[in-house]
């Protein structure tokens, strides 16, 4: 039998099998042109998209424009001007493969219309299917404008895989608002169907994030910066109790480039593992720059994805950032009150009011966002005390009583009341009530006296007067005992007793007189949870955390009022100690505003 042929397919077929991994979407086409325009020095940058990007996308900048002798270039393959020779190892720019043009052309009907600074008149070259028309003169101001009709009527089969106008516009939003997030200093203009979405001048950072993130998350958005090596981090994590049912709010950019990477992925996890609740999504923007040959951006044509060299140091400055970020005191976030939850219904999909005109993916940011727990303000400044003197008395009857003056200017006021001997009831001077879980609010506090005492030399022990045999099965008397040089250090001295017992001989101070039993039975789990693999050292926030459960005021138990503001003054006191290490939050506050929200009165 004859061997077949081997043959050098054809420009256009390449073409259009490049298209097939470049653009798989209307969103790609809008990503690809719209790194063009920021590479090209834009300072404003237009989207328009119809019917989901299918029947046309536009994109128009101010950048630096195309020359007109080098058009038919910009859409030929493999021709870029952003690459020097021999140059992979450090890219700047957002594009590099000189793909993205042809494998439009090559899908879809395009139209590019440039006009450098220096020349007086545009030009606009077309592609139709792979087939290239001579460029011919345009009007147009400097810049550059590139259109794209009837994607995929060139490829069908792809077109078949697309999803409704609705969602191919939905995608395309998310990738307008990623590079939107990446470029603060230029101008975005979003457009579906007519209908503009979204619109922002150039402005800092903070005012961006606030802007796509929605006006209840930006309040509560804590600023980041780290840096380690020739690596720094910026950007913002959001407070741990905002929170979402899905990662949607979480934005990476490396070097300008928004991207989806696992390392960060990941490291944004496990920092906020244990101050939100398990199957949660915190809220970020972290912004990492580092030299351009410490990633390696070409992993794929989409430019999406990138391998780091150094993965471990980036998590490490990742983790590191955000835990001393998140270990600000309850009472500390100089934020404004989200709106109030419907009592007894805080999950997903309990869309505050006020989403209106921010576009789809805002709006929806907004529904899905959980706020278990309204976000203390600062003890309100003087101005705002002086309007409150002059309003009626916040609790005048209590406020004669002196524990209550003394106290009542704290962030987290004084304490009037126990209700259910459960819960913490204060007032604040500014006329706000504050509701204190006192089990959930203790735990913390005790899980963050321990991870003191340890940090400082070890946790201080309470040696029983006789030590306590606890029963166990084989394997967890195995697996506390692998661990026994560790947990003395936690103040938690036990022996081998047996094969199916333990033998306790001191117990952490800070948790008074906890069971030993279920303590060292919660510990065991604790072990077999995280796995064999890492060091106690390294799993020690969540020991800590099992260890604080056992020492902490339950629910039920009465307290006087000298405890319940020594809690309180203690909460302030406290990294972490708006959520408990369930993530759940310690206190709400029902400001007057929200009071009168819940008696109607707004
Ligand atoms: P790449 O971005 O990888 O270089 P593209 O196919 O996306 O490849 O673009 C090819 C070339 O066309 C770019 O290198 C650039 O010189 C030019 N170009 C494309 N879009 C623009 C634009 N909006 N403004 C100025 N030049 C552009
Ligand atoms: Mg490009």
């Amino acid at each position: 039998m004859a061997s077949p042929r081997i043959r050098l397919l054809p420009e256009a077929l390449v073409n259009r099998i490049a298209a097939g991994e470049v653009i798989e979407r209307p969103a790609a086409v809008v990503k690809e042109l719209v790194e063009n325009a920021l590479d090209a020095g834009a300072r404003r940058i237009a989207i328009a998209i119809e019917e989901g990007g299918i029947a046309r996308i536009a994109v128009t900048d101010d950048g630096a424009g195309i020359a007109a002798d080098d058009l038919p270039l910009a859409i030929a393959r493999h021709a870029t001007s952003k690459l020097g020779d021999e140059q992979l190892i450090r890219i700047t720019t957002l594009g590099f493969r000189g793909e993205a043009l042809p494998s439009i052309g090559a899908a879809g009907r395009l139209s590019l219309t440039s006009r450098p600074g220096n020349a007086d008149h545009a030009m606009t070259i077309r592609v139709e299917g792979g087939r290239v028309f001579d460029p011919v003169p345009a009007a147009g101001p400097p810049g550059t404008e590139v259109v794209v009709r009837d994607l995929f009527f060139a490829t069908p089969a792809r077109r078949k895989f697309l999803k409704s106008a609705r969602s191919e516009a939905e995608a395309a939003e998310a990738v307008a608002r990623r590079l939107a997030l990446a470029a603060p200093a230029v101008g975005f203009r979003f457009e579906v169907d007519g209908r503009v979405i979204f619109e922002r001048a150039p402005e800092p950072l903070a005012a961006r994030v606030g802007a796509l993130f929605g006006a209840a998350a930006a309040d509560n958005l804590l600023p980041l910066a780290a840096e380690r090596g020739e690596m720094r981090l910026s950007g913002f994590a959001g407070a741990a109790h905002l929170t979402r049912a899905n990662a949607a709010l979480q934005h990476f950019i490396v070097n300008r480039r928004p991207v989806i990477d696992p390392v960060l992925r990941t490291a944004l996890r496990i920092a906020y593992r244990d101050v939100i609740p398990a199957g949660r999504h915190p809220v970020a923007a972290l912004i990492l720059d580092l030299p351009a040959d410490e990633v390696d951006v070409n992993v794929h044509p989409a430019k999406t994805e990138l391998r780091f060299r150094d993965p471990a140091g980036v998590r490490a400055l990742v983790i590191g950032a955000l835990r001393a970020t998140l270990a600000t005191p309850a009472g500390t976030l100089s934020a404004a009150r989200p709106p109030l939850p419907r009592f007894g219904h805080s999950r997903a999909g309990d869309a505050p009011s006020g989403a209106s005109g921010l576009g789809t993916a805002a709006a929806e940011s907004m529904a899905a966002m959980q706020f278990a727990e309204p976000t203390l303000a600062l003890a309100a400044p003087p101005a705002a005390r002086q309007i409150a003197a002059a309003d009626p008395p916040a609790a005048s009857a209590v406020r004669e009583s002196a524990a209550v003056q003394a106290a009542i200017d704290y962030p987290l006021g004084a304490a009037v009341a126990q209700v259910l001997e459960t819960y913490i009831l204060a007032l604040t001077g500014d006329g706000a009530l504050v509701i204190v879980d006192q089990h959930a609010a203790h735990e913390r506090l005790t899980q963050e006296r321990l991870a003191r005492e340890w940090a400082a030399g070890g946790v201080r022990a309470q040696p029983l007067l006789l030590p306590a045999v606890v029963e166990l099965s084989a394997a967890e008397a195995e697996r506390v005992l692998a661990e026994a040089a560790a947990l003395a250090q936690l103040g938690l001295e036990i022996e081998a007793f047996g094969p199916q017992a333990i033998l306790v001989r001191s117990l952490p101070a800070a948790l008074g007189a906890p069971e030993p039993g279920p303590l060292l039975r919660d510990i065991a789990d604790e072990l077999a949870d995280s796995g064999a693999q890492t060091s106690l050292a390294a799993r020690l926030d969540a020991v800590l955390a099992r260890l604080a459960c056992h020492g902490s005021i339950r629910a039920g138990r009465r307290l006087q009022a000298a405890e319940m503001n020594a809690l309180l003054r203690d909460m302030e006191a406290t990294p972490r100690a708006a959520t408990c290490s369930h993530g759940r939050p310690t206190f709400l506050r029902l400001c007057r505003a929200d009071i009168e929200r819940l008696f109607g009165r707004r």
